[in-house]
């Protein structure tokens, strides 16, 4: 039950003054169907009206508050042209002008002869001194009311700062005090005030420096707000953990199998990763562990690794790709392998023929299919394991959460391995999934050589085009990225085609295209033309971002690369630099190149650490965007800013931690005020897996 004090601040906005059904509809589109939402919109800017010089004293250009007498109003003959109304103090004049201005109305706000207090921007014009639309015009006594700092909000179409001034005001003077829910000592030393008195500090910034992320008003709400996610991550896996899950334990002959047939060694990051992986599964509890690992560092191999201890354990592992490339390909890499071992190994998707699919169904459920891999085809209902322990999902940020949480559902407490080639920031990561077990793949395999990058104007595409002439007469295979834009995918296509015709043209025979609308024998066919020499050049769009693997390719051209993200440009490059052969990537670019665009080019240029070009995405971007927010599970942050909150999470991990270890079921009285904490962030999900009482 959510405590009582919280109650006025679920009310619906409209329950605030000065907020109708119109107008509640705007605020609900601003901020939230409810009061508690007005309160974590923060001004993002303030206006001091406090400079209230007299009349001749007001500078063009400033804000000032200026005290004056009405004079006379000049009513316009014509729509088109301005109301004005003259007044004036000691010192001089002031006209006051109105665009589309109602006489009725207008009469009412400045009665001649009564003194006002108006403030807004002062603008000189034809020497005269002006105010054009002023904020704010009051009687005198409510002087002291208009001479402050002022917050400015955010607003949306409809919307003006008056009333989401007024409402906000109102909300947090709602606010009720409440217990403290942080760490008393944690408190003292950040100097935090109460959570009541930062809310109202917060809402009445006194200057500009106030807005900081860092400001210590800010810094405690962004806290709390990552207090209440870090916790209720924790809780709810602390409840699943209890739940027992599967020990599986292997002998290790499947795994030494495939390992003697393979012609390299492992990197130390992927014998450390099995290991991990291992001791995880040999456990009754559930494991959920990330696989994190640069593109090109052997992710699907330890995946492999870990599937197998299942088949030798008599159980089953199920691989699931985004994408039925990326599945089939999957596929290709582990067949082989799977047949040193002597492991029935099956593929799984949507265009599966029917007798085909009956037969992977049929061997699924009774066990004798100990590995499958495939599309989210293999979350659907018909779908049946005799024994699922494992479930692998590969490039995680594409599925929703619900698809990953389908597939471990196939089976009892499976343990579950998601692999990313995105690095997600350490930041990131920690926000969306807490504490998270991860084993990072940190070393590219031996023998590959640093990708030689460079940034070239799109006006040298001639010369480009001229290169990658030079390149395949020595036997190179190149990439060529055209990028789309779902917007007009029509357009894009188009553009790709073009492309294809072009360098088809100069290059006869030698070059393939590869876009989402093709059938996908189409794509496999010419996949398989590249990757074994007969095409040269492929054109392709971002389809070929994830996995695509030919490790003879060398060469990426990336058309408009400033229209790419940099996780996305750093995925594309990762297609080249897979084999011992130097490898190139051109960049080229459409001028004037943005600030951001510049900076991306630039990091590209910098470096090929994927971690390291995360951390500078998260920068430039913000977080919400690096991993399309509600798909990855990246909880919605309204107070904390990832970027300039990194400790903070930190902190608030720490915490939560802390927390679960003494008082799992919140039942001490800070316990009992983190409760209040959770209700107010709206997780009661984790509430609710608390035991009662
Ligand atoms: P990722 O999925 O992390 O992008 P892959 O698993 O596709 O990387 O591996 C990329 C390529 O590197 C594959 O051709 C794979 O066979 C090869 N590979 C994997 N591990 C090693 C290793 N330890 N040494 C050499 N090559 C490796
Ligand atoms: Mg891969």
């Amino acid at each position: 039950m959510r405590p009582q004090s919280l109650t006025p601040l679920f009310a619906q906005v409209t329950a605030l003054p000065g907020i109708g059904p119109r107008l509640g509809k705007l605020v609900e589109k601003l901020a939230g169907p409810l009061v508690v939402d007005l309160l974590w919109h923060l001004p993002f800017a303030v206006i001091d009206r406090r400079n209230a010089p007299d009349v001749a004293g007001a500078k063009a250009g400033e804000v000032a508050t200026l005290t004056v007498v009405v004079d006379e109003h000049l009513v316009p003959h014509s729509p088109r042209q301005p109301y004005r109304v003259w007044c004036s103090d000691e010192t001089g004049r002031l006209c006051l002008t109105y665009f589309n201005g109602r006489e009725d109305y207008l009469r009412k706000l400045l009665p001649p002869g009564e003194t006002r207090v108006v403030s807004g921007k002062v603008e000189i014009y034809q020497g005269e001194v002006q105010m054009t639309h002023p904020d704010h015009v009051v009687p005198l006594e409510q002087r002291e009311t208009v001479l402050r700092v002022e917050p400015v909000y955010g607003l949306t179409a409809g919307l003006t700062q008056r009333p989401v001034q007024k409402a906000i005001a109102a909300a947090v003077e709602r606010a009720p005090e409440l217990p403290e829910w942080q760490d008393a000592a944690y408190l003292a030393r950040q100097r935090w005030q109460s959570w009541h008195s930062a809310l109202a500090r917060a809402h009445a910034p006194a200057e500009e420096s106030d807005l900081s992320p860092i400001h210590p008003a800010r810094a405690r709400l962004a806290f709390d707000e990552l207090l209440a996610s870090q916790l209720a991550i924790a809780l709810v896996r602390h409840h699943n953990r209890t739940l027992a899950g599967h020990a599986t334990e292997g002998d290790g002959r499947l795994r030494k199998a495939v390992l003697a047939s393979l012609p390299f060694d492992l990197t130390a990051s992927q014998k450390t990763a099995v290991e991990e992986i291992a001791t995880d599964m040999s456990k009754a509890e559930r494991m959920i562990r990330l696989l994190q690992g640069d593109v090109g560092s052997g992710k699907t191999l330890v995946a492999l690794l870990a599937m197998l201890i299942c088949a030798e354990a008599g159980a089953q592992a199920a691989l699931m790709a985004p994408t039925e490339l990326l599945a089939r390909q999957h596929h290709a890499t582990i067949a082989p392998l799977a047949a040193a071992a002597g492991v029935r190994l099956a593929l799984l998707t949507g265009r599966d023929g029917q007798k085909q699919k009956k037969e992977t169904l049929q061997g699924l459920s009774d066990g004798t299919i100990h590995l499958v891999v495939g599309t989210h085809a293999l979350v659907q209902e018909d779908v049946e394991f005799a024994d699922l322990a494992l479930a692998v999902v590969d490039e995680q940020h594409r599925f929703g959460v619900h698809q990953r949480m389908a597939l471990s559902s196939k089976g009892y407490a499976v343990d579950l391995l998601v692999m990313t080639a995105t690095p997600i920031p350490r930041t990131l990561m920690l926000a969306a999934y807490g504490d998270l077990d991860v084993s990072k793949l940190t070393e590219k395999p031996a023998g590959r050589q640093p990708i030689d990058t460079r940034t070239i104007p799109l006006e040298r595409i001639g010369e480009v085009a001229q290169g990658v002439g030079r390149q395949i007469a020595t036997g190179a295979r190149v990439y060529w990225v055209c990028p789309l834009i779902e917007e007009s995918e029509e357009i894009d296509l188009a553009n790709v085609e073009e492309r294809f015709r072009l360098l088809s043209e100069r290059f006869p025979g030698k070059v393939g295209l590869l876009h989402g609308r093709l059938k996908s024998a189409e794509r496999e066919a010419t996949m398989a033309a590249f990757a074994d020499g007969r095409l040269s050049i492929l054109v392709a769009t971002t389809v070929i971002e994830v996995g695509v693997d030919v490790s003879a390719a060398t060469v990426m051209v990336i058309e408009h690369a400033e229209r790419f993200g940099l996780a996305q440009l750093h995925q594309l490059r990762g297609r080249v630099g897979r084999g011992s052969a130097k490898s190139t990537c051109l960049l080229l670019y459409a001028q004037p190149l943005g600030e951001t665009a510049k900076a991306r080019l630039a990091i590209m240029r910098e470096t090929e650490d994927g971690f390291r070009i995360a951390e500078e995405d998260l920068r430039l971007r913000g977080a919400g965007e690096l991993l399309g927010t509600r798909q990855s599970g990246l909880p919605d942050m309204r107070l904390a800013d990832l970027a300039a909150h990194g400790e903070l999470l930190q902190a608030a991990r720490d915490d939560a931690r802390l927390v679960i270890d003494r008082d799992p079921d919140l039942q001490s009285e800070r316990g009992k005020a983190l409760r209040a904490l959770l209700y107010m962030f709206r997780r009661d999900d984790a509430v609710r897996t608390l035991r009662a009482g």
